[in-house]
């Protein structure tokens, strides 16, 4: 298969982080005219957005990972990625019952807009998405592969809300053979300090909040099919093929 460029960290405006311009429509338009082929939204705690993703990325020819960061127990950022929007919606439900329930004060956290593909806006969450779950790293790990999804641990360079900066080590017992890095530099650093072992793959995204900054960090997986994602990358080129 040829090389694949790829987005698979970034927000809309379902994130109260999220810039309002963030739509979908406007996520998918963006990524397209930057040369993205494979978009995974990943909005913190909910896939609400990810039907209007679906439906703009067919529009645009893009394809669509639909994925969640999840906020552990930990407050440690989780990239979980899956076969179908169906599934990220079903992850979706179940870390809106592990939200703690403080409503979300747009003046002070920003909006959180659902929106349709017409970009409408079809719903505000109430509970503050941003918040910690009541799940923590394992649990998420297990609940998101019991629906078909895959996980990778976010920004691990970052420091706050990643693995290393809140544990200092990525636990032995937890097999994450990707990794995301802002800078793919310091993966060996890491490795050096025996804080991360040699990862099999490593993915940079933009973790993008605002249409500027979309694919500026994405990358471009060279053989997508020996990536760890590859399982559902395959499966979104299937259905989309359909
Ligand atoms: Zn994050
Ligand atoms: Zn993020």
């Amino acid at each position: 298969m040829e090389p694949l460029r790829y987005e698979l960290h970034c927000h809309s405006c379902a994130s109260p982080c999220g810039d309002d311009s963030m739509t979908p429509v406007m996520l998918c338009g963006m990524a397209a005219l930057a040369g993205i082929q494979l978009l995974a939204l990943t909005d913190h705690n909910t896939a609400a957005n990810l039907p209007a993703a679906e439906e703009a990325c067919a529009a645009y020819g893009l394809t669509l990972l639909p994925g969640i960061e999840v906020t552990t127990e930990e407050e440690i950022h989780l990239l979980c990625y899956f076969p179908t929007v169906e599934a990220a919606q079903a992850m979706g439900t179940l870390l809106y019952e592990y939200l703690p329930d403080i409503p979300c004060e747009p003046d002070f956290f920003g909006n959180q807009l659902v929106m349709d593909s017409d970009d409408n806006i079809i719903d505000r969450p109430e509970k503050l998405l941003i918040n910690a779950t009541a799940l923590d790293l394992a649990r998420t790990k297990v609940l998101a592969e019991q629906l078909g999804g895959l996980c990778v641990p976010a920004h691990l360079d970052k420091d706050s809300t990643s693995v290393l900066s809140v544990l200092g080590i990525m636990p032995e017992e937890l097999d994450f053979p990707c990794v995301e890095f802002r800078d793919p530099a310091k993966v060996q650093r890491f490795v050096e300090l025996g804080a991360l072992p040699p990862p099999r793959e490593v993915l940079t995204s933009s973790d993008a909040h605002r249409i500027e900054a979309l694919g500026e960090a994405g990358g471009i997986m060279e053989h997508p099919e020996e990536s760890f994602l590859w399982p559902l990358i395959r499966r979104r080129l299937e259905l989309q093929g359909s």
